[in-house]
């Protein structure tokens, strides 16, 4: 399906969840007020909608929160989604977890056709994980990042990089990540929602950690390419490729594929835009058109 701008959607970010059993201290301050239950997608209307995407073209689905590991009925949600892969409709579903309940659910994950999970780690550094996690424990999502590895699954590692936290860490993080195999995306902080800290003061440019890692292990443009706005590169040492998202320092609108919808059912035709609207009144109706028909509307206008 093509959008009003002759963007091919067929990407979807799919939130499953506002809940998390973390909080880090750029993204979710520790009196967050979460969405009321009742304004959630139950998991029928996550069926109902992911089908609905699927019918209009969506090929891929990346499933992120909050926590999606959080939410309990999450793997009822994805066998649903399995049944599209397993026929070839849908071609990926993706998760992007911050592995806390990795090892809980790892074999689940990849019995239901997930085989690609993006794990997102800002330090190697236990007292500085659980610093930034606002208690976390790294030991825990190794742990289930060892199991992972052990499936067979490709894993991806997320580093939000932040000023005078983990700029030090850059090049132990890519060696790290090309030992195991792990490819990497740094990204840059971005000013999302109402933090207890200075957006300002965490910022750090992906450009200056490019450029470390160009010194100390040559960095090389690579034919590597996925749905996201991240550029990657090989460095000498590893086969993994290493990511840098710059999304206040570089557009990418162009390349964009991608539509996103969040837990209380409010689809966002553009990541970064702040146009959208709410599906939950269309999820009620017995008939699925006038769903199929608000979405296409949303998308096209
Ligand atoms: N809880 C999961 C996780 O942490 O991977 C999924 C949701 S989280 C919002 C998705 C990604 O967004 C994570 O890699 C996280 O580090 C990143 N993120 C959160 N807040 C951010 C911000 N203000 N700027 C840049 N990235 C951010
Ligand atoms: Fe939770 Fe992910 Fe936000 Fe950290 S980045 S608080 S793990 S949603």
């Amino acid at each position: 399906m093509l959008d009003s701008f002759g963007r091919q959607i067929n990407y979807l970010r799919f939130s499953v969840t506002d809940r998390c059993d973390l909080r880090c201290r750029y993204c979710m301050p520790k009196d967050t007020v979460f969405y009321d239950k009742k304004d959630m997608l139950s998991l029928e209307n996550l069926k109902k909608l992911s089908s609905s995407l699927i019918k209009i073209g969506i090929k891929k689905i990346r499933i992120t929160g909050g926590e999606p590991l959080v939410r309990k009925d999450l793997l009822k949600f994805i066998n649903h989604l399995y049944n599209y892969k397993r026929k070839n409709i849908l071609n990926e579903i993706t998760l992007t977890t911050n592995g806390t309940l990795l090892e809980k659910y790892a074999n689940e994950l990849f019995k239901n056709g997930i085989e690609r999970i993006n794990v997102s780690i800002d330090s190697l550094i236990p007292q500085k994980y659980s610093f930034i996690t606002n208690g976390g424990k790294l030991e825990k999502v190794l742990n289930g990042l060892d199991l992972i590895k052990k499936l067979g699954m490709k894993v991806k590692i997320n580093v939000v990089l932040i000023k005078n936290f983990n700029e030090d860490e850059i090049i132990s993080i890519t060696n790290w990540a090309g030992i195991n195999n792990f490819d990497l995306s740094f990204i840059e902080i971005m000013p999302l929602g109402e933090i207890e800290y200075s957006r300002k003061e965490q910022y750090y440019p992906v450009s200056v950690a490019k450029d470390k890692i160009k010194n100390s292990l040559g960095l090389i443009k690579s034919s590597y390419k996925t749905n996201g706005p991240s550029e990657y590169y090989k460095t000498n040492k590893y086969n993994a490729v290493v990511g840098f998202i710059s999304p206040i320092s570089n557009h990418f609108c162009e390349s964009c594929n991608r539509i996103r919808i969040t837990s209380n059912g409010i689809l966002y035709s553009c990541l970064g835009h702040e146009d959208s609207v709410d599906l939950k009144p269309f999820l009620g109706k017995t008939n699925s058109f006038e769903l199929l028909k608000k979405i296409k509307e949303s998308i096209i206008k």
